[in-house]
């Protein structure tokens, strides 16, 4: 068994506001949309703000996507989602949002009415998780994923939540995450005390993200501070990561690379340019649908 060492690791750029609800930084950085990162394709991660009370909700009105899987964790607060293909849901502290966009929908996203009633803190990551050219154009599918659906595993100072993807517990055996996926990956949403070690096998061949969301960690003698990302090399048969003195809270994103060419362009994420082009007329043409006005 050899540990993965660090093949390098992604700066995160300064945080950007997106619409009036989610000042998020895009951890992946410089790397997003490429084949390091794959099968994922970006990550927004929102540090917990304290909000003041509005008199709307604060957050992104309606837009489109088209090609890929969007995942929203939601770690303080609550989000509340429409779209087009007639889902609406309050994703809540705890919870998580596996929307898979495929051929297209139009979706908003805001805070919870309690937030901006009564202000409150709001923090949250999303992802976004590429689909294979086979499955670009699926229907789309809504998975609402509620914490106490997802399974909690800990050890000495660890606690993960599997979202997605396998983990072995010390005896080996493996527990699934909730999540159905496409492709073959994992997310793990992870606190680890002072000290303490994440240490899992995973498969040769996927890529490995090891995102530090707060404190820092050490993996094979690098150190990876709050919102850097780790990718690990394609040295080893699994994962070992050490929290420093304060602890760590991490998303490790792994799993087996999609091996295409991206074409990305604002919501739209497709193998090419003419496909890219077909996606801005549908979508101007209303074929991924609309939502009622709020
Ligand atoms: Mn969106």
């Amino acid at each position: 068994m050899t540990a993965r060492t660090v093949e390098t690791v992604l700066e995160a750029p300064r945080p950007h506001w997106v619409g009036d609800g989610f000042l998020v930084r895009p951890l992946f950085g410089r790397a997003a949309f490429t084949a390091a990162v794959s099968p994922f394709l970006m990550f927004d991660w929102a540090a917990p703000v304290d909000f003041p009370p509005s008199p709307e909700p604060r957050g992104v009105g309606p837009h489109p996507h088209r090609g890929f899987e969007t995942v929203t964790i939601v770690h303080d607060g609550a989000v509340d989602h429409r779209d087009s293909a007639g889902h609406t849901d309050s994703i809540g502290a705890g919870d998580v949002q596996w929307m898979t966009a495929g051929s297209g929908v139009v979706h908003e996203e805001f805070h919870g009415r309690s937030v901006a009633e009564l202000g409150g803190r709001v923090s949250m990551a999303q992802l976004w998780v590429n689909l294979p050219a086979a499955h670009k154009m699926t229907r789309p599918r809504y998975q609402p994923i509620l914490a106490r659906d997802i399974p909690v595993m800990t050890s000495e100072g660890l606690r993960a939540r599997v979202i997605a993807g396998p983990w072995h517990d010390a005896g080996g055996a493996a527990v699934h995450g909730p999540a159905k996926t496409f492709t073959p990956l994992a997310v793990w949403d992870i606190a680890l005390d002072a000290g303490a070690r994440l240490e899992q096998p995973l498969p040769e061949g996927w890529n490995v993200l090891v995102s530090v969301l707060s404190g820092d960690v050490v993996i094979a003698g690098r150190a990876v501070t709050t919102a850097q990302v780790a990718v690990a090399a394609h040295d080893g048969d699994r994962l070992l990561v050490t929290a420093g003195a304060g602890g760590a809270k991490l998303l490790v994103l792994a799993g087996e690379p999609i091996g295409e060419p991206i074409a990305a362009h604002g919501p739209f994420v497709m193998n090419t340019h003419e496909e890219i082009r077909a996606a801005i007329a549908d979508y101007a043409a209303g074929r991924m649908g609309d939502l009622d006005p709020r």
